[in-house]
């Protein structure tokens, strides 16, 4: 049986678009179909344009700070609309230069919202294409709990084309999204408030982060409220919202922010004309090639939902692609020590295993732990402290994991990221020569244990 193509990708987003430049690199016959933009979530709703506004926010840092250092900045004032239209154009430049990468490349791009018709043929507007192998890289979506009034929320999506910074805002939710998204208006100037159901924000993150990172965003005038889940949302006259907490209270804001994470893009896929099967939490099941259970199809990204991270994704596509195209050169994706960041005000990055997994897992652990102030502020109002934390198996020496909450801190610890991976020892880092004068040469001067 001959097909138009050897691939057919589902999703020009991080994964699909790795995967289809890679395979089309290796010879193959390619195509990729995209229903809404180019580069996908990261590019357009997720990292690139968080990361931007991250770095707006951070200039009220910049400002109050530079005084200090004998500066004494005008009035400064912020523009929203300006900030977002310049976010738009970078974002579009972003789209132009992955179709030229799509295309130049030798894939052939497909406009639309793909259907699977069976297992080797999909639609696109109408049109059938035939594929040899047919890759699902269709992300995620966000999603937001069917609470009365929930149609007043927005989620994520819709918080990048806001048009007004809204003056009170209520973000909801402990991820990173909703840590993020909270540094961000509280940067910004927004009376910002974060609720969490849970007792401390970001589950999963070693503890010391997590209590070290709620201390700074206080101080830093952030409404933290744990313990604290919104039962119903009403529309006032005035046009504000209120939200009924489960515990009777009300608050009253402009916005209300909804990021309580993310379900998998299955819509209107087509699933029901294969054999491709769900997993309990309704992702896509694969095994540990990417593979689904119909035979010629496979699925990366978030819709598998295993690590849910750009670099994931990126690295799955290119396993894809190796595997079926480029055998000789083909490694299986290793998910242990990713490096992580949260690009809150202050930022966490963090790599390997939190002190509580070490010891679950039954490691006999010591703790090198150091809080500081950080140099730059040294010279400023700020009470800011960077924490930085090491977990090293007592037994064999072994740095089990790097965590930090600090300015840069997403910068640093791709480094630590690479030592973990190669399986550096405390001693390696202490025999490491310092970076001075830095924040990151702490890591490599942690002498005492804390217990
Ligand atoms: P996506 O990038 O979501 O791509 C899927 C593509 O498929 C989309 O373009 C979609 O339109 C298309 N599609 C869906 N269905 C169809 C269909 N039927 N037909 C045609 N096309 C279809 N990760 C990080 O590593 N660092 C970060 O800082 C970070 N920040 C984030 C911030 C936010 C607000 C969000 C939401 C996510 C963030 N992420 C971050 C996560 C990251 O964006 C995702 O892990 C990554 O984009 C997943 O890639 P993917 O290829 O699986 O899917
Ligand atoms: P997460 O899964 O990280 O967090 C979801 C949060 O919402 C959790 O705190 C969860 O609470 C809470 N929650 C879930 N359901 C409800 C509910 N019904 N009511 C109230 N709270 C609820 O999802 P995000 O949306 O923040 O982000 C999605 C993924 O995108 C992340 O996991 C990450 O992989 C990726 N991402 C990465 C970034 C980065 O690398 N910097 C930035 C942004 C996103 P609980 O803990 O109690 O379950």
């Amino acid at each position: 049986m001959t097909y138009d193509f050897d691939l057919f990708v589902i999703g020009a987003g991080s994964g699909g678009v790795r995967a289809a430049r890679f395979a089309a690199g290796y010879g193959a016959r390619v195509a990729v179909a995209e229903s809404r933009y180019l580069g996908g979530t990261c590019v357009n709703v997720g990292c690139v344009p968080k990361k931007l506004l991250v770095y707006g926010a951070q200039f009220a840092d910049e400002f109050e700070h530079a005084e200090g250092f004998g500066w004494t900045p005008g009035q400064a004032s912020f523009s929203w609309p300006t900030l977002i239209a310049n976010k738009n154009r970078e974002i579009e430049r972003l789209n132009g230069i992955y179709r030229k990468l799509l295309v130049g490349s030798g894939v052939t791009l497909v406009e639309g919202h793909a259907r699977l018709l069976d297992e080797h043929r999909v639609e696109v507007d109408g049109k059938i294409y035939s594929a040899e192998r047919i890759l699902i890289a269709t992300g995620g979506w966000p999603h937001v709990p069917e609470i009365p009034g929930h149609e007043h929320a927005i989620n994520s999506n819709q918080a990048f084309f806001l048009e007004e910074l809204p003056r009170r805002i209520l973000v909801v939710g402990g991820g990173y999204i909703a840590v993020e998204f909270a540094s961000i208006f509280n940067g910004l100037g927004a009376q910002t408030s974060l609720l969490y159901r849970g007792d401390l924000f970001l589950r999963g993150f070693d503890n010391s982060l997590r209590t070290h990172l709620h201390e700074e965003l206080g101080k830093r005038g952030l409404d933290v409220q744990f313990n604290t889940d919104i039962a119903r949302i009403d529309k006032q006259a005035d046009g504000s919202l209120k939200a009924t907490l489960k515990d009777g209270r009300t608050l009253e804001a402009d916005c209300i922010f909804y990021a309580t994470g993310r379900r998998p893009m299955l819509d209107n896929l087509g699933l029901e004309n294969t054999s491709v099967s769900l997993d309990d939490k309704g992702y896509i099941e694969v095994d540990d090639e990417y593979q689904t259970s119909a035979p010629s199809i496979l699925a990366i990204g978030d819709v598998i939902g295993r690590v849910q991270l750009t670099p994931v994704a990126l690295a799955e596509g290119m396993a894809v692609a190796r595997r079926l195209f480029k055998p000789e050169e083909y490694r299986k994706v290793d998910y242990r020590m990713i490096p992580t960041a949260v690009f809150s005000l202050p930022n966490i990055g963090t790599v390997g295993l939190s002190e509580e997994q070490a010891r679950e897992a039954g490691h006999e652990v010591k703790i090198f732990e150091s809080r500081f102030r950080p140099m730059k502020l040294t010279l400023t109002e700020s009470d800011e402290r960077t924490l930085m934390k090491l977990v090293v198996d007592a037994k064999t020496d072994r740095v089990l994991g790097c965590h930090m909450v600090g300015p840069d801190a997403g910068e640093i610890v791709q480094g630590l990221a690479v030592a973990l991976k190669a399986g550096a020892t405390k001693q390696v880092f202490d025999e490491t020569i310092g970076v001075h004068p830095s924040a990151a040469e702490e890591f490599v001067t942690l002498r005492t244990p804390v217990n």
